[in-house]
């Protein structure tokens, strides 16, 4: 494996104070790089201070978007020690993105290590106050300059990092839905199991449109019978009727979750009852007039859990949980934070020391 190569910033930026943080606003001073050129492979693995790239206009990322990225958080314990959650399992998603945009893969090896190497050189910049933590931006872009459509010859690798706090601004408190029938976020066979810069581009104006009627995100029905869940905004969906627990399975049009994973993992060890099955609309909304409809939840690395406490499905509002947290929502969220902190036993293997 190629040694990475350290620049250190000869300046350090002012962090400022975990409240003022939000998500995704501030950076920290260094970043890693990586090219890759066709003939060479990838090569010359380095940190150096955080900086603007320079890139042609003809640079293919610009013009159709051939990339994949992941994220993922580092979290400081504690006991003061900072950790990685899952990276092998974020940057094996990162490769099968890769893969479905045409793009070399990356050694899962020198994977991980730029990770740790870069974190463990900004680790100052790990919050420590729970709820707080340093967001890990692995991306990659198509940077050959050429207007052709085919794949590119070359290609960019970063990692950037972000000191985080709530990805909502409402916190742990529940949101309120709209699902959208209007629009699609993904269909089989598309690109909507990986994480590949279009796929946000294309969400937004949904999105946008959900905000105005004073809606936190939307629910995503599915491409072809806009009857079935698929996600909320950039989560994977929960939802509890009566002791069933169902999410949608992984069919080729949802991201697979690495937190929505954690969450099954956690609730079949628990003895829960968890469906992997196609859940309609309908059925939630039935469930909701017959009382049966209990919790719903997303689940993603930037909020972890988000509860949702209400559903809007043309013109109907459905009220879930009273608008408050449910049970299992919170009960999820403590256990898979109380193992992110180090506040629990990591029996799984799920923590990279830093
Ligand atoms: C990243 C993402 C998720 C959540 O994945 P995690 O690995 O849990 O962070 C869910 N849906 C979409 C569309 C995503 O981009």
């Amino acid at each position: 494996m190629e040694p990475i190569r350290i620049t250190r910033a000869t300046t350090l930026k002012k962090r400022p104070k975990d409240s003022d943080l939000g998500f995704g606003k501030v950076f920290t001073d260094h970043m890693f790089v990586m090219d890759f050129q066709e003939e060479k492979g990838w090569y010359d693995p380095r940190v150096e201070p955080y900086a603007p790239f320079s890139l042609d206009p003809a640079a293919a990322v610009l013009h159709y978007a051939q990339s994949a990225f992941d994220g993922l958080k580092a979290f400081r314990g504690r006991d003061r020690r900072v950790r990685l959650f899952r990276p092998q399992k974020h940057l094996e998603r990162m490769n099968t993105s890769a893969k479905r945009m045409c793009i070399p893969p990356l050694d899962p090896d020198l994977a991980l290590k730029s990770l740790v190497t870069l974190v463990g050189i900004d680790r100052d910049w790990v919050p420590a106050s729970v709820g707080h933590a340093l967001y890990v931006r692995p991306t990659i872009v198509a940077s050959e300059p050429f207007l052709g459509v085919r794949p590119a010859h070359s290609y960019i690798y970063f990692v950037i990092l972000s000191p985080v706090g709530a990805y909502y601004p409402e916190g742990m408190n529940p949101v309120k839905i709209l699902v959208v029938d209007t629009y699609v976020r993904a269909v089989e066979g598309g690109v909507g199991a990986v994480k590949t810069a279009g796929n946000y581009a294309a969400s937004l104006l949904a999105a946008e449109e959900a905000k105005h009627a004073g809606y936190t995100q939307v629910l995503w029905l599915d491409g072809v019978h806009r009857k079935y869940l698929d996600e909320v905004g950039t989560m994977n969906i929960m939802v509890k009727i009566g002791d069933e627990i169902i999410t949608p399975p992984l069919t080729g049009a949802i991201l697979p979750g690495v937190t929505r994973d954690s969450a099954l993992t956690l609730m079949r060890e628990w003895g829960l009852r968890v469906s992997e099955r196609q859940i309609s609309i309908d059925e939630v909304r039935e469930a909701a007039h017959r009382g049966t409809l209990d919790e719903v939840w997303g689940t993603g690395t930037a909020a972890v859990i988000s509860p949702v406490g209400e559903l809007a499905y043309k013109g109907e509002r459905i009220a879930i949980h009273g608008g408050r947290i449910g049970g299992l929502t919170q009960r999820l969220y403590d256990a898979i934070v109380a193992i992110q902190y180090a506040t629990a036993p990591d029996t799984r293997g799920w923590t990279v020391d830093v």
